[in-house]
C-alpha cells in the first residue's frame, strides 16, 4: 500500500509499505479521507523539523478487517462500516490515563513504519490499523464529515472541560477551522448566543452566515457581544488572554484551546480571579468520551451543513503534495486527502 512521508520542507513522497493485517483486538480501515491539520502544515513549512515522518491523524474510512478477539461484539464496527479513528496512544497505565485523562497520556506518541520511519498517525495512506475500541462508527455520514472526527472530539473536549450549559453566552476567539467547530458545537449544545472574534473580515462574514450571533474584530468585540459566560480562545497571541478576561463575566470561564507562541506571557490578577470567580483552564487533545460524542454528532447529520462549509478541498492520495501546498500556503478551513 502507499503511505505519504514528509521528507523535508515542501517535500512529500509516497512510499510502499506492507498492507496491514488486523491483530486480535484491532480493525483495519481502508482510508477514505484524511484531514491536514496544523501539525502537517508545520512539518511541510519546515517550522517543525522532524524528517522523515509519516503524518496524518484525522482519518476516516471503511472497515475491511476485524480482529478475532473483538469481531461480532456489540458496539464493535463491522466490515463495511464507516468509522472515524482515534490514532492516539492511550497506555491506560500512566498516572494521567488512570485518572481518565488520557489526552495527557505520558507514553510518547508516535510509531514507526516498517523501515523505521517515524509515524505520527501515518493516515495519509491506503490503510491504517487501530484498536477496535478506537474506531467509532459514523453511520451514513459523508466521509469528509467522518474525517473531522478528531478535531470535533478535541472541540467536544474543550466544551466539556469548559462546562458549557444550555443558555450560556459564548464567545470564540479565532474564526478559523477550530473556531467554527466551536461555533457549531456551542449552537448544538444550546448556547444562548455564540459570537466570533477574528481579524479577517471574510472569516467574520462566513461565521455570521454559519450562524454566529455576532462577529467582530478584537477591538470591537466587547461592544458587539457584551459580557460572556464562556470564552474559548482558539487563536493564541499576545494580549488575547487579557482581552478574554475583559469579556468574561463574573463566574465565567476562559478555555485556552489553541496553542500560544511559547514566548507569550500574560499578566493576570489572582485577586481578580478570586473575587469574580473566573476560571482559567487549558484544553488539549481529546478523550474517548469526546470521540463517542463527536462520532454520534457526525452520524446524526445535525451538523452536516456546518461541516460541509468547512471542506475547502479534497485531493486524491497521488496528489498529496498539492494538498499540502494548498493547506500550508493559503487560508483554508480543511483540506482533505483520499
Ligand atoms: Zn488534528
Ligand atoms: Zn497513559
Amino acid at each position: 500500500m502507499r503511505v505519504a512521508v514528509v521528507t523535508g520542507p515542501g517535500e512529500v513522497d509516497l512510499r510502499e509499505e506492507p498492507t496491514p493485517v488486523a491483530d486480535l483486538d484491532e480493525v483495519v480501515v481502508e482510508v477514505g479521507a484524511t484531514g491536514l491539520c496544523t501539525m502537517e502544515r508545520r512539518l511541510f513549512l519546515g517550522i517543525k523539523k522532524i524528517y522523515p515522518v509519516a503524518p496524518g491523524h484525522e482519518v476516516a474510512g471503511r472497515v475491511v478487517e476485524v480482529g478475532d478477539a473483538v469481531a461480532g461484539l456489540p458496539g464493535v464496527p463491522q466490515v463495511g462500516d464507516t468509522v472515524t479513528v482515534d490514532l492516539l496512544t492511550r497506555c491506560g497505565a500512566c498516572t494521567a490515563c488512570r485518572r481518565g485523562r488520557s489526552s495527557l497520556c505520558k507514553q510518547p506518541q508516535g510509531g514507526e513504519l516498517s523501515d523505521g520511519t517515524l509515524s505520527f498517525g501515518a493516515g495519509l495512506a491506503d490503510y491504517v490499523t487501530v484498536k477496535a475500541k478506537q474506531a467509532y462508527g459514523t453511520g451514513s455520514a459523508r466521509i469528509e464529515h467522518a474525517a473531522m472526527g478528531e478535531p470535533l472530539a478535541c472541540v467536544a473536549h474543550s466544551l466539556r472541560l469548559g462546562g458549557l450549559r444550555a443558555g450560556d453566552r459564548v464567545a470564540v476567539v479565532g474564526a478559523g477551522y477550530m473556531g467554527r467547530l466551536h461555533l457549531a458545537l456551542a449552537r448544538q449544545a444550546g448556547a444562548a448566543s455564540c459570537g466570533l472574534i477574528d481579524l479577517s473580515p471574510e472569516r467574520l462574514a462566513e461565521g455570521l452566515e454559519a450562524g454566529a450571533a455576532w462577529a467582530a474584530i478584537p477591538s470591537e468585540a466587547l461592544e458587539a457581544g457584551g459580557k460572556q459566560d464562556l470564552v474559548f480562545v482558539t487563536a493564541g497571541a499576545q494580549g488575547v488572554l487579557e482581552a478574554a478576561l475583559k469579556m468574561c463575566d463574573d463566574g465565567g470561564t476562559i478555555v485556552l484551546y489553541g496553542a500560544f507562541p511559547k514566548d507569550v506571557a500574560a499578566t493576570v490578577s489572582p485577586d481578580y480571579l478570586h473575587h469574580h470567580e473566573v476560571t482559567l483552564l487549558g484544553a488539549y487533545s481529546q478523550e474517548p468520551e469526546d470521540w463517542t460524542q463527536a462520532a454520534a454528532l457526525i452520524a446524526s447529520g445535525r451538523i452536516a451543513e456546518d461541516l460541509d462549509a468547512l471542506v475547502t478541498a479534497r485531493f486524491p492520495l497521488e496528489d498529496v503534495g498539492k494538498a499540502f501546498d494548498l493547506a500550508a500556503n493559503s487560508p483554508v478551513y480543511r483540506v482533505l486527502v483520499g
